[in-house]
């Protein structure tokens, strides 16, 4: 075996993906150099293409919330203990997984402070102030930032860590109408970045009272599916009634001149995205980034002599100039072969190779080559920008094909508990089924099966009976083992 061979065979993913998923997972974001573990457990280190990727979902997700009038925000990272315990169920909810500040230097702080595991009752007790009358109101803010929650679960990088970015949707609205008109919108500014710019096909619904968010009314998710069968919940949209409002007073003056309490939503999209879709889309070879996503879209590879060097370079940064409206790397580098270029960038995951040699540059065409599918075009220098587009399009549209392909393929309809008994460990997927509603049901499901009701679909009628109880069904659940 050639010295660059044996190199090659111990740096690239070692397992393959249909026969031990997790490892390969593992392998390809670490490899791949889109993270890095750090000395803290749960926490990683987002390098280059991890984090241009999430730049990449940050600037599309931002760019949709301006356009429906929401408007940026800042808050602090640390919340007092006092405000984190004023709304009950909130506090229930996230206290075992909060992060405490007790000492500042040597000095015990008379106050703990948490590290915010989300912000609701830091901005709310600011907020208050700042709404007075209904010419307050609607106040729809965000911020883009971090959280911690220090889960005892397994981390796994992106999936499941213990610190992680997100954006954090917060509105304020005088009306319940108001405020329950706005989760379609977001709900369709999520299902817009996961679908056209990850590529992710997902499952929308309303999750069940025993899975909803830590104080709110009513929480709504995007469900994925992932390759190993198990289900894993993406963007959220909480209703929150008027708990917060109540626990913060963030109440207004309306036009008929009464006090009134404000009606509050809550929305997020974090990295966890960025892990479901590395989950996705990668093959043995390594991870496969969308092109609306990938911080390297495409990467031109030049290959020469000593003797025909000086000219393919000169091509090469001729077509890099052409392509300037995209995002594309010209490798470079001397002390690597164009094989080890070809192998390094296909673990990275860029979607596009751009392979120029003599050969090329005396036809006056380049070869693309297709990270998704392998497939090799010779095409003409004078339409690179058209051909690359046209690629980088179909690559996009072919990752969304097959992803949703899988998804579909994996949702079953069963009216039979004993279906999902046997199925949910053999080949794990979405089994959709009648519920009545009850929690006890619900429970019953969950202990019998070892899945649970990810969400209810908001689009499907309900008919039949309950899974369980052969009751009226009243839901359609999407029942899945889940993250
Ligand atoms: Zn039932």
């Amino acid at each position: 075996m050639p010295e660059g061979e044996q190199e090659k065979s111990q740096e690239g993913i070692t397992v393959k993906k249909s026969e031990n998923f997790d490892e390969w997972y593992t392998q390809v974001i670490i490899k791949g150099e889109i993270a890095d573990y750090t000395p803290v457990s749960g926490c990683l280190a987002f390098r280059p293409i991890g984090y241009g990727i999430w730049e990449n979902i940050q600037k599309a997700t931002d760019i949709e919330f301006k356009r429906v009038g929401i408007q940026n925000v800042y808050f602090p990272l640390f919340i007092p203990e006092r405000l984190l315990k004023k709304e009950q169920e909130h506090v229930e909810g996230f206290s075992p997984e909060v992060a405490w500040v007790t000492h500042a230097g040597k000095s015990e702080l008379e106050e703990r402070l948490a590290v915010r595991p989300t912000s609701e009752t830091i901005m709310y007790e600011v907020i208050s102030r700042w709404v007075r009358s209904w010419r307050d109101l609607p106040l729809r803010l965000n911020q883009w930032n971090n959280v911690v929650r220090w889960e005892f679960k397994h981390p796994t990088p992106f999936l499941r860590s213990r610190e992680f970015l997100w954006n954090e949707g917060h509105s304020i609205f005088a009306t319940k109408e108001e405020a329950e008109a706005e989760r379609d919108q977001i709900l369709g500014i999520y299902k817009k970045i996961t679908e056209e710019f990850l590529a992710l096909p997902g499952i929308i619904g309303r999750k069940t009272d025993t899975e909803k968010f830590a104080g709110a009314e009513a929480s709504y998710s995007i469900e994925h599916l992932l390759p190993d069968g198990k289900a894993i919940q993406g963007p959220d949209f909480h209703f929150d009634g008027q708990r917060f409002s109540k626990a913060f007073e963030i109440s207004f003056i309306d036009r008929d001149g009464t006090r009134k309490h404000a009606w509050q939503n809550t929305w997020a999209i974090s990295t966890r995205e960025i892990g479901v879709m590395i989950a996705v889309h990668g093959d043995d070879k390594g991870a496969i980034i969308p092109p609306m996503v990938s911080p390297i879209q495409a990467v031109i590879v030049p290959i020469y002599t000593e003797e025909t060097k000086r000219t393919v370079i000169e091509a090469c940064t001729k077509i890099h100039k052409m392509l300037e409206n995209y995002r594309v790397k010209l490798d470079e580098r001397e002390h690597l072969t164009p094989g080890r270029k070809f192998y390094e960038w296909e673990l990275k995951g860029v979607p596009l190779r751009i392979e120029v040699g003599m050969k090329e540059v005396s036809e006056g065409t380049v070869v693309l080559a297709r990270r998704d599918t392998g497939e090799r075009r010779k095409v003409s220098q004078e339409k690179i920008v058209s051909e690359v587009s046209y690629e980088l399009d179909q690559i996009q549209k072919n990752l969304y094909r097959r992803a949703k392909k899988f998804l579909d393929e994996n949702i079953h309809i069963v009216s039979d508990l004993n279906i999902i008994k046997k199925e949910v460990k053999e080949k794990g997927g979405i089994f959709r089924a009648g519920w009545c509603g009850s929690a006890e049901c619900e429970k019953k499901i969950k202990e019998e099966t070892g899945a649970k009701i990810i969400n209810l679909s908001l689009d499907i009628a309900a008919s039949g009976k309950c899974i369980y109880c052969n009751k009226e069904a009243v839901y359609v659940a999407n029942i899945a083992r889940s993250y």
